[in-house]
């Protein structure tokens, strides 16, 4: 068996377009657009490239684009300070604080100066309990995007079984939520589970988001099941020379392909899906906030 790739690049182009639609219908009803505006501390090479393509994607679409970029030598008062007047500010619909911040600061705190009315990453407490009850609210970018991807691949996942290996709160524990609001039957493993292979193989859905490169085996893998490959991970790449890198998924890829029934690739999986869901949290957080009439969008 050879697994069918699942394309998360034309997925989250799809996305994308949808989201473009709903913001030319949103200007021309309302004669306004969405703003996303995302807060940068400090200079990590990989958080500036994640900006970069999160401003040019929200551009691209039709949406007012915001980039506050301050010193990773801010004090946490003052960090917090910045959130809190985006929170008040009636021009901005999202709020993203790229993580992970520089040494030092708590991310927890700032996450708390969001209103959750501008949460579009899904990470503050009320976004995170709304998940929990099961009542309407903002969700988190990637794991939306994992039920995007497996939906797009399976269609109705209605009593599948998924295996989330990872309880983060920014991946796992919300997979594990929003597979389970599919009606799924969801396994959370994590670094203390018994036996990881073995429950691995039981997953008709498998969804590795640990950041190991190529943890998981083809013997892991019940034949023909689906594989969401959240993890990304840099490692050397010696066919091109000396210190090149390369980007690899938690799942041994080329052996998978093997043994699954679809895979997600590294890169150009799980990935564009995160910026899709996240343009399309924009448009729902200023439907909500504006009391704009919501458009038809493809959430999970
Ligand atoms: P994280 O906070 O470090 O969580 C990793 C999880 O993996 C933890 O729950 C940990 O278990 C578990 N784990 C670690 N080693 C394990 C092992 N040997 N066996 C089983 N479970 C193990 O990471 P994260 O933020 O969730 O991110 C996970 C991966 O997804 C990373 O590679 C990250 O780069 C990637 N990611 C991708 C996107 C995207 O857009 N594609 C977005 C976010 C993250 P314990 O809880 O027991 O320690």
């Amino acid at each position: 068996m050879v697994a069918r790739v699942i394309d998360g690049k034309a997925i989250g182009a799809a996305v994308d377009q949808t989201v473009a639609q709903a913001v030319q219908a949103l200007v021309q009803a309302y004669d306004a657009a969405p703003c996303l505006c995302v807060v940068l501390v400090g200079e990590d090479p990989a958080s500036q490239v994640y900006v970069r393509n999160k401003t040019r994607r929200t551009l691209a679409v039709g949406m007012r684009s915001v980039e506050i970029k301050l010193p990773a030598t801010i004090s946490q008062s003052e960090l917090e300070d910045q959130v809190k007047a985006l929170s008040r500010d009636p021009g901005v619909d999202g709020i993203l604080v790229q993580l992970p911040l520089p040494a030092g600061l708590d991310s927890d705190a700032v996450i708390a100066c969001i209103d959750p009315a501008k949460d579009v990453d899904g990470l503050t407490e009320v976004s995170a309990g709304r998940l929990l009850l099961g009542r309407p609210g903002l969700r988190p970018c990637t794991p939306t995007g994992c039920v995007i991807l497996a939906k797009q691949s399976l269609g109705d996942l209605s009593g599948s079984h998924v295996v989330v290996i990872g309880r983060s709160i920014l991946v796992g524990k919300p997979a594990g939520l929003l597979f389970l609001a599919q009606d799924c039957t969801v396994t959370l493993a994590h670094s203390r589970t018994k036996d990881l292979a073995a429950v691995c193989r039981s997953a008709d859905i498998l969804v590795p988001a640990v950041g190991r490169p190529e943890m998981v085996k083809a013997s892991w893998i019940k034949p023909g099941a689906t594989v969401i490959d959240v993890g990304i991970n840099k490692v050397a790449n010696p066919r091109k020379g000396e210190g090149a890198t390369r980007l690899v998924g938690d799942v041994a890829y080329e052996e998978a392909m093997e043994v699954a029934g679809a895979i997600t690739p590294v890169p150009g999986g799980v990935g564009p899906m995160t910026i899709a869901c996240l343009l399309q949290n924009t448009v729902l957080a200023a439907c909500a906030r504006r009391g704009w009439a919501a458009p038809e969008l493809s959430a999970a």
